[in-house]
C-alpha cells in the first residue's frame, strides 16, 4: 500500500540545537531489537562509559513481556549523554543507531483518516522559539519516520468522537478541526480573543445534535457558529470576572500537574516522592501560603502573588501561543489517540486550558526571580514545562484529571481563567 500524504505544519520551523534537555528530561524505552543493536555497539569495552554503569533499566519484569528503557547517569542525563552534551551513540555510529524514540522526538506522526498530520513538542526551546529549518523542507527525513512509524493500514483507525454518543466520520471530523484551526489562524488579533471565541463556538456544538447535519451541511453550521462566536466576542472583555471559588481550586490542581517535573530520577524516589507529591496536593487545594515547590527552577514565591495583575503579556505572547495552538490543532494533537482517546470537544477544552496553566507558571517564574510583570523568557520556559506532559503524562488521561477540566468548562471557568492570567 503506498504511503499516505504527509501533512506537516508549514508555520513552524525545527533544527536541533544540540542543547540536550530531551535527553535528561525523557525516559527512552526501547524495543528488544534495538537493545540488542546498542549492545553490540560494545560500550563497556570503549571505555567511554564505566564498566560498572547499566546501560538499561528493567521497566517491567513480567517474564512474558520483559521491557527496558536506557539507564541514566547519576545527575538524570541519559546514560548516553557526553560531557559536551551530545549523544555517543549517534556520535560513533550514527543517527540511524540511536532509538527510534530519539529519532522522533520532538515529533509526533498521527494517522487521520487518508493522510498522516505532524505535530511537534513544546518540550523542545528550538520549538517553541520557531528555530531552525522549515519543516517543509524536511520531508524527506519525515517520509523515513513515517516508514518506522505508521502503521500499515493507518487508514483504518477510527476518528474520535465528536463528544461521547456523537462519531462523525473522518472527513466530517476534519471540517470541525479545520474551523478551530481557522478560528485561531487570523494575524493581529490577540490569542486571548480567539481563544475565547473558540471555546464560545465549541460549547455551541457540545449543546448541538448531528444527526443530520453532515458533509456540507455541518461546513454551513460551522459557519454559523464561528461567526455568532465572533459577534459576541468582538473584542476582548473589558471587565475581567474572577473564576469560580471552587474553579480557582480545580485550576490550582491542573496548574500543579503542568508544573511537576517527572523524570525517571523523579519517579524512581517511589514512595518518598509520592509522600511529597501527596502533601503538595493537600497545599494545592488548599491555595494559601507558600507555593510547594515543584521542581527547583521554582522559588518561595505565595499562592496569592500569582493571582495579583501582572500587566500587559510580553510582545511574543500572541505569536508563540497562536503558533503552539495551531500546530497541536493541525496534528491532531489534542484529542483521540494522541491524546487519551479524548473526545474532540473534550480536547479542546484541556488544549485551551494548558493557555491559564501556562500563564500560571511563567507567572511563578517571574515571582522567582522578584519580577511583577512577564518577559518573553518566562512564556517560553513555562511552555517547556507544560507542554513535557501534554498528551504524554499518563496522569493526564485519567478520569480525575479528565473530570477536572469537564467541571471547569460546565462551571464556565476556562474562558474566566484565561482572561484571570492574562491580565
Ligand atoms: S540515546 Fe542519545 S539521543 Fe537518545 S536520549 Fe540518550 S543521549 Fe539522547
Amino acid at each position: 500500500m503506498a504511503a499516505l500524504p504527509l501533512k506537516l505544519p508549514t508555520i513552524q520551523n525545527w533544527s536541533c540545537h544540540n542543547c540536550s534537555g530531551c535527553c535528561r528530561q525523557h525516559a527512552i524505552a526501547v524495543t528488544p531489537k534495538e537493545r540488542d543493536r546498542i549492545e553490540k555497539q560494545n560500550w563497556p569495552e570503549s571505555g567511554e562509559i564505566p564498566a560498572d554503569q547499566p546501560l538499561f533499566v528493567p521497566t517491567s519484569r513480567v517474564p512474558w513481556n520483559k521491557q527496558y528503557r536506557l539507564a541514566h547517569q547519576p545527575d538524570g542525563a541519559c546514560v548516553f549523554l557526553n560531557e559536551e552534551g551530545l549523544c555517543r551513540i549517534h556520535a560513533k555510529f550514527g543517527e540511524s543507531a540511536k532509538p527510534l524514540a530519539c529519532r522522533v522526538y520532538p515529533y509526533a506522526l498521527h494517522p487521520a483518516g487518508k493522510q498522516v498530520t505532524v505535530s511537534l513538542r513544546y518540550s523542545c526551546p528550538s520549538v517553541v522559539n520557531n528555530l531552525g529549518r522549515s519543516l517543509d523542507d524536511q520531508r524527506r527525513e519525515f517520509k523515513k519516520l513515517q516508514a518506522a512509524l505508521v502503521p500499515e493500514r493507518a487508514d483504518q483507525i477510527p476518528p474520535p468522537k465528536l463528544m461521547p454518543g456523537t462519531q462523525l466520520d473522518w472527513p466530517d471530523t476534519l471540517r470541525v478541526v479545520q474551523a478551530l484551526d481557522q478560528t485561531m489562524a487570523p494575524k493581529g488579533t490577540p490569542v486571548l480573543l480567539k481563544l475565547l471565541r473558540a471555546l464560545c463556538w465549541i460549547d455551541l456544538v457540545r449543546q448541538s445534535r448531528f444527526d443530520r447535519i453532515r458533509g456540507e451541511r455541518l461546513d454551513e453550521f460551522l459557519e454559523i457558529i464561528r461567526q455568532s462566536a465572533e459577534s459576541d466576542y468582538a473584542e476582548l472583555p473589558t471587565d475581567v470576572e474572577p473564576p469560580s471559588r471552587i474553579g480557582q481550586m480545580q485550576f490550582r490542581m491542573l496548574a500543579a500537574q503542568y508544573a511537576r517535573k517527572d523524570t525517571s530520577t523523579d519517579l524512581e524516589q517511589g514512595l518518598r516522592r509520592r509522600w511529597e507529591l501527596f502533601r503538595a496536593a493537600t497545599r494545592f487545594t488548599r491555595g494559601t501560603g507558600t507555593i510547594p515547590k515543584l521542581q527547583g527552577i521554582f522559588g518561595d514565591v505565595e499562592f496569592s502573588q500569582l493571582e495579583l495583575p501582572f500587566g500587559t503579556l510580553p510582545e511574543r505572547t500572541d505569536e508563540i501561543f497562536t503558533r503552539y495552538f495551531r500546530v497541536k490543532i493541525q496534528g491532531m494533537h489534542f484529542c483521540g489517540p494522541a491524546y487519551y482517546n479524548v473526545p474532540t470537544v473534550e480536547g479542546f477544552q484541556s488544549l485551551a486550558l494548558i493557555y491559564p496553566a501556562i500563564l500560571w507558571i511563567a507567572r511563578w517564574l517571574a515571582a522567582t526571580a522578584d519580577r511583577g510583570e512577564l518577559i518573553d523568557d518566562d512564556i517560553v520556559q513555562a511552555m517547556t514545562i507544560a507542554d513535557h506532559h501534554h498528551g504524554y503524562s499518563p496522569i493526564f488521561g485519567w478520569f480525575g484529571f479528565r473530570r477536572r477540566v469537564r467541571n471547569l468548562a460546565q462551571l464556565d471557568d476556562i474562558s474566566r481563567l484565561c482572561q484571570w492570567y492574562s491580565r
